[in-house]
């Protein structure tokens, strides 16, 4: 139903990955980022401080919470959430707009109260679910990444419980049992966008 006539280059897709805490959408994100440097990835403000290795302007920006406010306030965002009640996080939204007025794809790795928030206003993307192998096996990751508190880790699985029954709301699910397959699969979806049947 899009604008696919002869000759006619589909629109450049916005493509939102989302899905439970520590299923690894940053791991996959990060793969692509590697793996594939001409798909462009919006980096998020977020008001969480960085961890060992995190640089400011690659893998977030990191501000502060009045910057964050002042962001939010002069609609900057695309879309933004409090995340396991412990931080801010938001799309920039201009960066976006500038990457798909170039015709390029752009991909958004961000939490489903997001997620949602850009099915609102730009339904025409793409909605990817990132699904873990299993729930043992999410627990596991959630532990095993040891960079939160026992009381955070309790918040993030509280949450992970809800976001799991989300998938229905998603129009593909890419189940995350290799980093390198689930990479390569997203990578498919970006690159071929009418996949989905959605215009
Ligand atoms: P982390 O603190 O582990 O880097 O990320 C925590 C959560 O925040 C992840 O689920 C991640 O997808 C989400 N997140 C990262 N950036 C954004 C964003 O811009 N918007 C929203 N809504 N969530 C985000």
């Amino acid at each position: 139903t899009g604008p696919t006539g002869t000759g006619a280059r589909p629109p450049a897709r916005l493509t939102v990955l989302a899905g439970p805490t520590a299923v690894g959408k940053g791991t996959v994100a990060a793969d692509i980022r590697e793996r594939f440097p001409d798909i462009w990835i919006s980096v998020s403000a977020t008001t969480r401080k960085p961890r060992p290795n995190e640089v400011h302007g690659v893998h977030y920006l990191f501000v502060s919470d009045a910057e964050f406010d002042r962001m939010v306030e002069a609609g900057e965002l695309l879309e933004w959430a409090v995340v396991h009640k412990a931080a801010r996080y938001g799309t920039p939204r201009q960066p976006v707009l500038d990457k798909l007025g170039t015709g390029r794809p752009a991909l958004l790795e961000i939490d489903l109260q997001g997620a949602r928030q850009v099915r609102e206003t730009m339904p025409e993307a793409q909605f990817v679910f990132l699904a873990p192998p299993s729930w043992d096996e999410l627990v596991r990751r959630l532990v095993g990444r040891g960079t939160e508190t026992a009381e955070e880790r309790e918040r993030r699985l509280e949450t992970a419980v809800l976001e799991l029954a989300a998938e229905k709301e998603f129009d593909v699910t890419i189940v995350n049992a290799s980093v390198r397959e689930a990479a390569d699969q997203l990578v498919k979806l970006i690159r071929s966008p009418s996949i989905s049947g959605k215009s």
